[in-house]
């Protein structure tokens, strides 16, 4: 048997992470083999959490380039689970190919565009090749309505990747962002 590849997308504050662990939970509720991964974006490494707004933690291991996966993968593994997946090398993209060929299934969640508008490659890749995407939403710090796509940067400074929160980023809706961008 193949695994299957899940993909979860949207913006920033849209449930991507919680969605994930969702999945996590009913596969460990199954007394499946599970393994979550991060990138480690400040060379930090070893075992760190992933965590839900709600309390449901996991341990995460950080890797800063995609094959490093392998190192972790054995027979019993039944699903991957990869966090922030836009901040991953696209080589991530055979990887996982390789991980369902195994039998293993794949979740991963990360972000669909840049505050630009543009596509993070990785993560559009793997919307390509999935068996099931989620897109999610997020609630719009502009209207209030349960409808927003776009991470908006409120600060000028920082590049394309730049790594913040509430202090850089809002989540908008299409409407919103048009008004914000004077469109
Ligand atoms: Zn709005």
């Amino acid at each position: 048997m193949v695994g299957k590849i899940t993909v979860i997308t949207g913006p920033m504050y849209s449930g991507k992470t919680t969605e994930l662990l969702s999945f996590v939970e009913i596969y460990n509720i199954g007394k499946k083999k599970t393994i979550v991964f991060k990138p480690s974006l400040d060379d930090r490494y070893g075992i760190d959490t992933v965590a839900t707004h709600t309390g449901f933690q996991v341990k995460a291991h950080r890797i800063s380039k995609s094959d490093e996966i392998f190192d972790y993968i054995n027979e019993d593994v039944d699903a991957v689970f990869i966090d922030e997946v836009q901040f991953l090398d696209v080589q991530l993209i055979d990887i996982v190919k390789k991980l369902v060929f195994k039998g293993i299934d794949v979740f991963c969640a990360g972000l669909d565009i840049s505050y630009l508008e543009n596509p993070f490659e990785t993560t559009a890749k793997l919307l390509a090749i999935a068996d099931e995407v989620i897109k999610k939403k997020a609630v719009c710090e502009k209207c209030g309505e349960h409808r927003a796509t776009y991470s908006y940067k409120i600060v000028p400074n920082g590049g394309e990747i730049d790594i913040g929160g509430k202090d850089k980023y809002i989540a908008v809706c299409r409407e919103c962002l048009r008004e914000l961008k004077n469109l």
